[in-house]
């Protein structure tokens, strides 16, 4: 068995969709990044990479390079999810915290379920994703950006 864990934060920035789970969220602002910015996959990335003791997202998918200027991070992650079928394991489950102050999260949580157990070649019941605010306090309590938590369990392969 192997634990994992990761964590991202990123700005909020206008004039982009705001993408977080692999779902495209009505907001004012979206978030900066290289990538489409998808925190929370960002952070899942992370979880798994550390699990099997492969560094972390930047290393794999370097923000200098062309080839992931604006990629959606799905397609990040079912990469990562091959490494880790690679590395002889597989998903037992995974706890996910989304830390935003705004939008609320709530109404998208089942999509992004769906979409990531898709990625993850998972059922739904091996991943939970859960919001908080942080009551105002903070930079994500300001609105000023969104940072997600991720815990993995990983088994071996039988
Ligand atoms: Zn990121």
């Amino acid at each position: 068995m192997r634990i994992g864990h990761g964590y991202d934060a990123h700005r909020f920035e206008s004039g982009r969709p705001l993408v977080i789970g692999g779902v495209t969220i009505p907001h004012s602002h979206g978030l900066a990044a290289h990538s489409d910015g998808d925190v929370l996959i960002h952070a899942l990335c992370d979880a798994l990479l550390g699990a099997i003791g492969e560094g972390d997202i930047g290393r794999h998918f370097p923000d200098s390079s062309d080839e992931f200027a604006g990629i959606d991070s799905r397609i990040l992650l079912r990469r990562v999810v091959k490494r880790v079928v690679t590395a002889g394991y597989r998903l037992g489950n995974a706890d996910v915290t989304v830390i935003a102050q705004a939008p609320r999260m709530a109404k998208h949580i089942p999509a992004m379920v769906e979409r990531l157990a898709a990625d993850l070649e998972v059922d739904a019941g091996r991943l939970n994703i859960k919001a908080t605010t942080t009551e105002g306090m903070g930079f994500a309590g300001r609105e000023e950006g969104i940072a997600v938590h991720v815990v993995v369990v990983l088994l071996a392969a039988s």
